[in-house]
């Protein structure tokens, strides 16, 4: 094989490109569920494929530790300037590699390893890099966990200060992957003050819907907010942490040199871009379709007897309680994937099965929406849902398909991107 450094991808390499053409047409005909997920815009896609992933530039603009910075100097201050004024914070680290990275890095900025922390449960919402077992943040720091009220779904603000009283946690979290409602900021940070403890909104899933401007931000509440920008915020797959200017410094020491080696500056580029995006009239429209659809979805579901989760949602997902359907999480996530409609399996709270199985489906909005589609297509899409979910028939699932795959070509996706051209 010779090596054709100036070829496209589909002539350079068309073992890759075929699987990339596959996975376009995948998120093209189906229909995409999953809340965490979105399509990012081709702008954003654009700049995430450029030839700024050749550039080491280890530091921040005008202090790093290579030479030939200055251009992505501009790149990265423009994303910094974006981020701040989108999300009204004094500071803001763009280098994140992931929402991960973000926590580890803004964790290790207020707390030394061994110190307490307070976070959400993973199994009643939570995420993974709060604190679980399973994951080094558990390791690193000695952490304890509030969940939902399983009689209301919702956090029992009384039940977290008794917590926090009792374990004195010197960091607690707020923020999850599974909770529909809207957290009470000030009711946080009022306890996070009682027990002298650091404050961190953790706004990974709903940061589009508080740039958008519905949903309340977190930021005048919180002593550090961290996100991803993939989810509803619809950049590419990266993180951020917002602060003030009291912590800058130690935020910024600890993503570089603390936990990560050079930036990503193409996809600080793309970040940029979808800060800018999020930045317009038009970003705000989406947002409110988002939390509409998602209202539309919930209200359709529950219609046709399905159990949502506190009964119903503030924000771009919903969790369905699938025990009086008699189905699990995992047997309802493969019979809806047969349909072509993509959803998780998710914990519900206390949840009478093991996180494999679970006995809930999280749906979210934010890639659907993104699409163009509209409350009616959400009432459609509840119906296909419960059809799929009544009689999980070979048949059945064929003609639910062929609906799904109508629904999703009346709102097409990434239009401009051509199809390799087949020989
Ligand atoms: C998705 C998510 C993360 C992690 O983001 P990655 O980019 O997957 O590392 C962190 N926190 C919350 C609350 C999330 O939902």
């Amino acid at each position: 094989m010779t090596l054709r450094h100036e070829a496209p991808l589909r002539e350079a390499d068309p073992v890759v490109a075929r699987l990339v053409d596959r996975e376009l047409a995948r998120q093209r005909h189906g229909l995409e569920l999953i809340a965490s997920e979105n399509f990012a815009s081709r702008a954003v896609i654009d700049a995430a494929g450029t030839p700024l992933t050749n550039k080491y530039a280890e530091g921040y603009p005008g202090r790093r530790y290579y030479g030939g910075c200055e251009i992505v100097d501009e790149i990265e201050q423009l994303a910094i300037d974006r981020a701040k004024q989108l999300f009204g914070a004094e500071h803001a680290n763009v280098q994140p590699h992931s929402g991960a990275q973000a926590n580890f890095a803004a964790f290790m900025a207020v707390l030394r390893p061994g110190e307490p922390l307070l976070g959400m449960s993973l199994p009643h919402g939570g995420h993974l890099s709060h604190g679980a077992s399973v994951n080094h943040s558990g390791v690193i720091w000695r952490a304890t966990h509030y969940g939902v009220n399983p009689a209301t779904g919702r956090i029992d603000y009384d039940a977290v200060r008794d917590q926090a009283r009792r374990e004195l946690p010197w960091l607690i979290v707020a923020g999850g992957s599974a909770y529909s409602r809207i957290i009470d900021f000030a009711a946080f940070r009022a306890i996070a003050d009682e027990v002298g403890a650091s404050l961190l909104i953790d706004m990974a899933h709903f940061a589009g819907l508080v740039a958008g401007g519905v949903h309340p931000s977190p930021v005048p509440h919180a002593h550090v907010v961290t996100t991803t920008t993939h989810k509803t915020l619809r950049g590419p797959r990266a993180g951020l942490i917002l602060c003030g200017t009291d912590l800058a410094k130690a935020v910024d020491k600890s993503v570089f040199p603390g936990t990560q080696g050079g930036p990503l500056e193409h996809i600080i580029a793309a970040k940029a871009v979808a800060f800018g995006e999020a930045l317009t009239d038009d970003f705000r429209r989406y947002a409110r379709q988002v939390v509409a659809n998602a209202k539309a979805l919930a209200e359709a579901l529950a219609e046709r007897g399905f159990d949502i989760v506190s009964g119903g949602t503030d924000t771009h997902l919903m969790l369905v309680d699938l025990r009086s359907r008699q189905l699990t999480g995992k047997v309802a996530e493969q019979i809806l994937g047969r349909a072509g409609i993509t959803v998780n399996k998710n914990t519900i709270p206390d949840d009478p099965q093991s996180p494999f199985v679970t006995s809930g489906i999280r749906l979210g909005t934010p890639a659907l929406t993104t699409r163009g589609m509209g409350t009616e297509a959400m009432r459609r899409i509840a119906g296909l849902i419960d059809r799929a979910l009544t009689d999980a028939d070979d048949a059945v699932l064929a003609r639910i398909r062929h609906e799904v795959e109508e629904l999703a070509a009346a709102f097409p996706l990434y239009q401009g991107v051509p199809r390799r051209r087949r020989r």
